[in-house]
């Protein structure tokens, strides 16, 4: 919390009754830092927030006889990997999931990964699948990724989950566009004819996103690397949503003053002339750079926050958001799956989409 900030001015459209502070190192803090306007959209707070809820709701569940419970099924020994999953496996901990950890080696061939998860769509205690990517190079990701019963697709991925959200079905939906949303939300940032950008056009993030805004009632314009005019595209959008995956894209002098700005971008920077370039006014983070020899920026350059209304910080935003909605997902599969008859949907709190 930084007390010597100066209060943060409304975006456009935002209903300013769901206040959340700032998250950066108060004590570090530059001059040109203070001067920042854009109220920080704090996904970890948010995060916090749904866990517990989900947690309350793990617990209803668990009470009427319904434990919600996830696999993941981790091929080989990638250390990222390893590192990723071992953070689901601790969120479901957290929210008091069951979970259950496949290890098939490296050299597992495509048919005898199908049995795996043919086994675990038969297995009626595991509401939850969850197939670590990247996969080997012999095996067909598709193919598995498509083997998943769309019941049981927390990452939302199957096309079948896909056409559910095109077509406005109840369905699992991908887990950061999902956390996105819920930011907005939960922020408080008005959606409803809001004009909306979505930068990016992924089936992961960029298309289920535009599909999500689009049914929460904003005209939404998707962007991609053909889009032209891209600065004046962005300057008329009340909510930007970027997802290029290029580090500090969108300029500062692209944002309609008072938008709110949603980062989904994690790109690590090794070079310095490039942390320069992005970090040049944030002397803290480029001193954190020196010491560490990299850092993570998002796709809004950093000075954005000197033009948005709202901005999700990158780390710290849309980051904790993704496995939270994975967590999200498999209670919401739960409760899609088995217990539809025995929980009313009132019960129900984040993962009521
Ligand atoms: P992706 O599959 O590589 O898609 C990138 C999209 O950006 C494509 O649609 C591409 O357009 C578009 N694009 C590229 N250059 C552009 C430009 N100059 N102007 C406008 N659009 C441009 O990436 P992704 O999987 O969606 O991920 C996007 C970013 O989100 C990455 O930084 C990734 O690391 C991050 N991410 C973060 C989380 C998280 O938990 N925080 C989760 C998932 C992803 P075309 O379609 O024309 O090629």
């Amino acid at each position: 919390m930084i007390e010597s900030r100066r209060p943060p001015l409304p975006p456009v459209g935002q209903d300013t009754s769901h206040v959340f502070s700032v998250c950066y190192d108060a004590l570090s803090l530059h001059e040109s830092e203070r001067r920042m306007t854009a109220r920080i959209l704090d996904g970890q707070k948010i995060r916090d927030e749904i866990l517990a809820e989900l947690k309350d709701e793990v617990r209803l569940l668990t009470a009427a006889g319904i434990r919600p419970g996830l696999a993941a099924v981790l091929v080989g020994e990638n250390p990222a990997s390893q590192l990723y999953v071992k953070s689901k496996i601790a969120a479901c901990e957290q929210v008091d999931l069951a979970s259950a950890l496949l290890t098939p080696p490296a050299t597992v061939t495509t048919l005898e990964l199908l049995a795996v998860v043919e086994d675990l769509n038969r297995d009626n205690n595991v509401d939850g699948i969850l197939v670590q990517l990247p996969l080997p190079p012999q095996v067909d990701t598709k193919r598995i990724l498509e083997a998943v019963d769309p019941a049981k697709d927390v990452d939302g991925f199957h096309p079948v989950n896909l056409g559910r959200l095109a077509s406005g079905r109840p369905g699992l939906v991908a887990c950061t566009p999902a956390g996105c949303l819920e930011i907005l939300r939960r922020s408080g940032i008005l959606i409803e004819g809001a004009n909306a950008v979505v930068l990016g056009r992924s089936d992961i993030v960029g298309k289920p996103m535009a599909l999500l805004l689009m049914h929460a009632n904003a005209t939404v314009t998707i962007c991609h690397s053909k889009t032209r005019d891209l600065p004046e595209i962005v300057r008329r959008a009340d909510i930007v949503v970027a997802a290029m995956g290029k580090a500090g894209f969108l300029q500062s002098d692209w944002i309609k003053p008072g938008a709110a700005v949603i980062d989904v971008g994690t790109n690590t920077i090794k070079d310095a002339a490039e942390a320069e370039r992005l970090l040049h006014n944030f002397p803290a983070r480029l001193e954190k750079f020196r010491a560490k020899g990299s850092v993570l920026v998002g796709d809004v350059h950093p000075d954005a926050v000197n033009t948005a209304g709202a901005l999700t910080p990158v780390p710290g935003g849309v980051g904790p958001m993704t496995i939270t909605m994975l967590m999200s997902n498999t209670v919401k599969a739960a409760r899609l799956r088995r217990a539809s008859l025995r929980i009313s949907p009132t019960q129900s709190t984040a993962t009521a989409r």
